[in-house]
């Protein structure tokens, strides 16, 4: 937890005396006759391989590297947002302040065009100041919600979550500034969608259980992540995640475990190795006997999603069970939502559903099972299948 904290923390003075160090050299060789070029390296999170051959992917491979000059017309204009994005970044840390990608992109709209253009130059940036995002005092306007049973300060305020247990909380966007984190937690519960929290606290599922419950409100953000990484990092607790049962619920778990391609520099910040896979599953269907009404088709977007999700080589290196799961969704072609789960009673998600699966998941790791309890059952249908 050191190392990653100490990863964390960079003095802004540091960073400031990076950035001259990047503006000298530049300024050096323009005035030397010389054509600049700003190298910048290039991390992948995984690939397309899908075997078992090793093919180096981690959150610390560096597939080469992009090298930027003022020779090309379109590498002369990405060196220019750089610079701009560059000259904001400075002025946040002299003047002490914060601002957000969007208040980037609105100090020179027209300039800027996109979002995309902002949002792409200080990911670069990050790469060759060998920093965090937060580093360069530019922070998420964070959309995570958290409840149950923690505490913990923020630049030295106290966030008790106890006080109410099923009261939500916004996840601090200042992570780096969290401490002093208590908890009386067994478990962490990360859901995906804020529907599915609400549900959770309307029936006092913290008040009943004693666990911590997170949601990133879809694709979770940085705060939020890096929040969940260091709850772990702190509490050492089991960690769950319930997703809805389509291409999106999947790849919103992927994102909590293995980290965004997008920012795959910064995955070893800000994954959850440990994190678990509660459901739903597609084997839950037969399983919990919903409804035929409550099953919808996937769409040719859906497949086409799931055929690209199935080739990313982790899935198959790390955890083939999740796999063979994304699989059988696509070969059965239907997709659900999580609240499907509460047709036969609104309480069956936090009265039956979520406890059962945690048990099921302690009971495998208690016994000397190799396989998960999804593949168990995901195999034990395939042998029905074949002997009727
Ligand atoms: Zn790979």
């Amino acid at each position: 937890m050191e190392g990653n904290r100490s990863l964390m923390a960079v003095d802004p003075g540091d960073m400031l005396w990076k950035i001259k160090g990047l503006t000298r050299s530049i300024i050096g060789d323009l005035c030397t006759g010389h054509c600049p070029t700003i190298s910048v390296d290039r991390f992948r999170n995984y690939c397309k391989k899908n075997s078992n051959l090793i093919c180096g992917c981690s959150p610390d491979y560096c597939e080469g590297k992009s090298n930027l000059t003022f020779g090309r017309a379109c590498q002369a204009r990405q060196i220019n947002f750089l610079l701009r994005v560059l000259l904001i970044i400075q002025q946040l840390l002299q003047e002490k302040k914060h601002g957000s990608k969007r208040d980037i992109y609105y100090m020179y709209p027209s300039l800027f065009s996109a979002q995309s253009v902002v949002d792409r130059a200080i990911n670069d940036l990050c790469i060759i100041l060998d920093c965090s995002r937060h580093n360069l005092n530019v922070v998420s306007v964070g959309k995570g919600l958290v409840m149950g049973w923690l505490r913990f300060t923020e630049a030295g305020s106290w966030y008790d979550c106890m006080n109410n247990l099923n009261a939500a909380h916004s996840v601090p966007v200042h992570v780096e500034k969290v401490d002093d984190i208590l908890s009386m937690a067994q478990y962490i519960l990360v859901v995906e969608k804020e529907s599915v929290f609400q549900r959770l606290a309307n029936d006092r599922f913290c008040s009943r259980n004693h666990c911590i419950v997170i949601t990133g409100r879809g694709y979770p953000d940085v705060p939020t992540r890096r929040f969940l990484r260091l709850l772990f990092e702190t509490l050492h607790l089991p960690t769950f995640c319930l997703v809805d049962c389509d291409p999106f619920g999947f790849d919103i778990l992927t994102t909590y475990r293995f980290g965004s391609q997008q920012m795959a520099q910064e995955a070893k910040l800000l994954c959850n190795p440990e994190i678990r896979w509660l459901g739903a599953f597609p084997s839950d269907f037969e399983k919990y006997r919903l409804p035929e009404e409550s099953l919808l088709p996937l769409t040719e977007n859906d497949e086409r999603k799931i055929k690209a999700m199935l080739g990313r080589c982790y899935l198959q290196r790390e955890v083939p069970g999740w796999r063979s799961e994304l699989e059988l969704m696509l070969q059965r072609r239907v997709k659900f939502e999580i609240e499907a789960l509460s047709v036969q009673s609104i309480s069956f998600l936090c009265q039956e559903y979520i406890p059962s699966k945690i048990d099921e998941v302690r009971e495998w790791d208690s016994s000397s099972h190799s396989q998960s309890p999804f593949t168990t059952y995901l195999l034990s249908q395939q042998a029905a299948s074949t002997h009727t």
